[in-house]
């Protein structure tokens, strides 16, 4: 496979992911067999997690889409949550897994926890593909996990930097020289 010019280590490759995706899949079929969940996909970088972990799932999930905003293009999170979009169906009732791409200080996580909490949901659970455990400042329950990562900025499987290397299939850091342009 040919390295993108820009990506200058790949922390996870394109088959490490399927397989513990699937392996995630597995589990959460396994999990709410007979139930039919709502994943919460928290846009945009959590989209191609989500359809891949659809992809392998035994049951019949409903999905819906939610919006927030932290991090305004740049690598370093401002610390403010704002919901920028929200979900299209009520959760009261459900039984709800958010489906994100990275855990990385846990505010974001946090936030929508108790957004959504605060709706009622028969249950909620949160599903991460990258949890960067060092970077953590608060405390948030991971109930499926796909990996633990560095503390490093990482684009690619939907993943971005500045709106851009979200289509790489795999999980890479940048050069630096990228951050000058
Ligand atoms: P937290 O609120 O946990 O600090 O950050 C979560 C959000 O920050 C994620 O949804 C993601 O949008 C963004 N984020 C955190 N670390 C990274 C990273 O390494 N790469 C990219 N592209 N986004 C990140």
């Amino acid at each position: 496979m040919e390295l993108h010019p820009d990506i200058k280590e790949v922390i996870l490759s394109e088959e490490k992911i399927r397989k513990r995706v699937r392996e995630l899949a597995e589990q959460i079929s396994e999990d709410y067999k007979g139930k039919t969940p709502v994943l919460v996909s928290v846009l945009k970088g959590s989209v191609i997690f989500l359809s891949d972990l659809l992809r392998f799932m035994k049951i019949n999930p409903k999905i819906d889409f939610i919006g927030v905003s932290s991090y305004q293009g740049k690598t370093q999170t401002t610390g403010e949550v704002r919901l920028v979009m929200d979900l299209k169906d009520p959760i009261y009732g459900e039984d709800v897994i958010i489906v994100e791409d990275i855990v990385d200080t846990g505010l974001t996580l946090e936030y929508l926890r108790e957004n959504l909490l605060t709706r009622k949901p028969s249950s909620l659970r949160i599903c991460v593909l990258l949890d960067k455990i060092e970077a953590r400042k608060v405390d948030v329950p991971i109930d499926y996990r796909g990996f633990v990562i560095p503390n490093k900025f990482v684009v690619g499987y939907g993943l971005d930097y500045d709106e851009r290397y979200r289509n790489i299939p795999y999980i890479g850091v940048l050069k630096e020289e990228v951050y000058k342009r």
